[in-house]
C-alpha cells in the first residue's frame, strides 16, 4: 500500500454503512475501507502512515457548478471595500501591484467615495500616484462609474476631443481634460481595451483559482469558464486545461460546463468531435450551458407570470421556445447533456418542455440533463424533474441573499414550492451541491449549513425558512458527494468512499454529522487529498 489513513472517524457515504477507522490506498486509488486493525496489516515497508488523530474524514466534495475562471480573474483585482480614504486606494493597488509584476492591466472594484472623507471619486491624477505605466482601471462599488488613470487613457485614446457616447459619459474638468471617470455606457471604452487574456494569463487565474479550492475540500468543478472569454475563443481555455494537465499542474477533477449559446457555435464544437465525458480523469468536457433566464434580484428570472412586485414585468426568456428545443436536441443528438440556468420556473418550463421532445425525437438512455438553480419552481415542475430524470444543480447558500426578497419578488404561494430541495430529494431526484462561484463564496460548509438550517449565515430566520424544506447533514453531503459524482456520470468512481474509487478524500476538524446545525459553517477542512496525495494540509 501507498498510503495508510487510520485513527479516524471515516463516514464512507455508501448506503447503509457504519463509519469505519481507516482507509488503504494505491495508485490514487482506494484499496480497502474498515478498522484500523484490518486495514493496518496491509501495511508493507513502503507505506506512509496518516494518523487522523480521530477526526471525520468524507468523500472529496464537488461543486457542481461554478466558474473557475472566473473566480481565477476575480483574485487578480484589487479589492477596495475597506478603503476609507484615497490615500488608502493607492497604498492597497500599489501593494497589490508590486506583488503582480506580471500584471499589464491593473483592474480594481468596489470603491466607494461615500465612505471617504474626502466623499469625491478619485481621479486619474489620483491612480496616476499607483503608476504611470501600467494602465488602470477601477470600478465603483456599484458597478455604474469606472475611473482610469493617464496611462489608460491614452492606451483608450481619450482626449479633451472625445465626446460621450450614447446613454455615456465622460467627466471632464474645468479645462476640458478628460479626468478619467466613465459613466454607464463609457465604460464599454474601458471594456473594450482591457487586453484580450493569453492562454498563460488563463493558466496563472486557473491554477491560483484551484489553489484556493482545495483549501474548501473541493476535488472536483463542475465549472463553465467559456463565459469568461468573448464567445467562440473557447480553445484557449481547453489549451489552458491540457497544458496544465501536462505539467502536472491540476489540483481539481474538471467537468466543462460548455457555454455555446448559439447553433452555430454548438455545431462548430460538435463538428470538433466534442461530447459529454471526453477526456482524461483529470480534465473532461461536460455538458452543454445555456443561460435560460436572468436574475431574481434584477427581475429578469422569467417566471412566465407577472411579478407581485413588479406587474409590468414577467421576466425575460434568453431565448425562444424553438431556439432552446433545437438547441437540446442538437447537444442531445451529439452526445451532449445539457445543463441549463434556469432561476424562473417560465425558464425551468421551458427547457423541460426542450428535454422531453429532445428524448422524443432522439431517445438516450442514460439521460442526465440537468438545471442549475431551480429556485422558483411550482408543483408540476417538481414532478418533471423526477419524470425525466434531471439533475438539481442547487446552490443552498443563495438562501442567504435570497431570503429576504423570494416573498416579494413571486408572492406567497409560488413561494411555498420555490427552493424546494427537500420535496425535490424526496421524489428521487439527483440533487447535486454547488456555488456558483464567484457569485458567492464557495464553502461547501457554508452550503451545507444553509440547506440543513435553511438560515441565512447571520442566522435569520430563526427556526429557518420554509422549514418543511430543510436537508439532513447526510442528504446535505451526499449533494456535494455522490450527488456531484453523479452529475458527472462518476458514480462509478467517485462519490463515496468504497474500493476501486479515485482516493478524493477531505479531513474535517469536527464530525460534521454530530455538530449543532448551526455550527457546521464554522468546521474546518484540515486535509484534501486527490488521487491519494495530499494536495492541502492545514
Ligand atoms: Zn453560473
Amino acid at each position: 500500500m501507498d498510503t495508510i489513513f487510520y485513527n479516524g472517524k471515516v463516514y464512507t457515504m455508501e448506503p447503509g454503512w457504519e463509519p469505519q477507522s481507516a482507509v488503504a490506498v494505491q495508485d490514487g486509488i482506494i484499496q480497502r475501507v474498515g478498522s484500523d486493525e484490518e486495514i493496518l496489516a496491509l501495511k508493507t515497508e513502503q507505506t506512509e502512515l496518516a494518523d487522523l488523530q480521530g477526526k471525520t474524514m468524507l468523500p472529496g466534495f464537488t461543486d457542481s457548478h461554478m466558474h473557475l475562471l472566473s473566480y481565477g480573474y476575480s483574485l487578480e483585482k484589487v479589492n477596495f471595500y475597506s478603503a476609507r480614504c484615497i490615500d488608502d486606494l493607492v497604498t492597497l493597488a500599489k501593494d497589490f501591484l508590486s506583488q503582480r509584476p506580471y500584471l499589464t492591466w491593473l483592474q480594481g472594484r468596489g470603491w466607494n467615495q461615500e465612505y471617504w472623507k474626502e466623499g469625491r471619486f478619485p481621479t486619474r491624477y489620483d491612480l496616476d500616484r499607483i503608476s504611470t505605466d501600467v494602465p488602470m482601471s477601477f470600478t465603483r462599488a456599484c458597478g455604474h462609474i469606472i475611473v482610469v488613470n493617464s496611462k489608460a487613457l491614452e492606451v483608450m485614446g481619450v482626449t479633451r476631443d472625445t465626446e460621450d457616447p450614447f446613454g455615456g459619459h465622460i467627466d471632464k474638468d474645468e479645462n476640458g481634460e478628460p479626468l478619467g471617470i466613465f459613466r454607464e455606457a463609457a465604460r464599454d471604452t474601458v471594456y473594450n481595451a482591457l487586453p484580450d487574456l493569453t492562454v498563460e494569463d488563463i493558466k496563472r487565474m486557473l491554477k491560483n483559482g484551484m489553489d484556493e479550492l482545495v483549501k474548501a475540500g473541493i476535488t472536483e468543478v463542475q465549472t463553465d469558464d467559456f463565459e469568461a472569454l468573448p464567445p467562440g475563443q473557447y480553445q484557449k481555455i481547453l489549451d489552458a486545461y491540457h497544458q496544465l494537465e501536462d505539467e502536472g499542474l491540476l489540483k481539481v477533477r474538471i467537468f466543462e460546463q460548455c457555454l455555446l449559446a448559439s447553433q452555430p457555435l454548438l455545431e462548430q464544437f460538435l463538428a470538433e468531435g466534442h461530447h459529454t465525458g471526453e477526456g482524461t480523469p483529470m480534465f473532461r468536457i461536460g455538458p452543454l450551458k445555456l443561460m435560460a433566464d436572468g436574475s431574481l434580484g434584477g427581475r429578469t428570472a422569467y417566471l412566465a407570470r407577472p411579478y407581485a412586485d413588479d406587474p409590468s414585468t414577467e421576466g425575460i426568456p434568453v431565448f425562444t421556445q424553438e431556439q432552446l428545443d433545437q438547441l437540446i436536441l442538437t447537444a442531445q443528438q451529439g452526445g451532449m447533456m445539457a445543463a441549463v440556468h434556469c432561476i424562473g420556473c417560465g425558464a425551468a418550463d421551458m427547457t423541460m418542455h426542450a428535454i422531453e421532445a429532445a428524448q422524443l425525437a432522439c431517445p438516450k438512455p442514460d439521460l442526465r440533463h440537468a438545471i442549475v438553480h431551480c429556485q422558483i419552481t411550482d408543483q408540476p415542475l417538481l414532478e418533471k424533474f423526477a419524470k425525466l430524470n434531471v439533475v438539481a444543480h442547487i446552490q443552498p447558500a443563495f438562501v442567504d441573499d435570497d431570503i429576504p426578497i423570494v416573498e416579494a419578488r413571486v408572492g406567497r404561494e409560488l413561494t411555498r414550492t420555490s427552493y424546494n430541495w427537500k420535496t425535490l430529494q424526496d421524489s428521487g431526484v439527483h440533487i447535486a451541491g454547488g456555488s456558483d462561484s464567484p457569485v458567492i463564496d464557495f464553502s461547501v460548509m457554508n452550503g451545507i449549513y444553509c440547506a440543513v438550517t435553511r438560515q441565512r449565515l447571520n442566522g435569520e430566520p430563526e427556526g429557518g425558512w420554509l422549514p418543511d424544506q430543510k436537508l439532513t447533514a447526510e442528504e446535505a453531503v451526499r449533494a456535494y458527494t455522490a450527488g456531484g459524482a453523479y452529475a458527472s456520470y462518476d458514480e462509478r468512481v467517485r462519490g463515496t468512499i468504497r474500493n476501486g474509487k479515485y482516493a478524493d478524500l477531505v479531513v474535517l476538524d469536527k464530525d460534521i454529522f454530530a455538530a449543532a446545525p448551526e455550527d457546521i459553517k464554522d468546521i474546518k477542512i484540515e486535509m484534501t487529498v486527490l488521487n491519494g496525495k495530499t494536495v492541502y494540509r492545514r
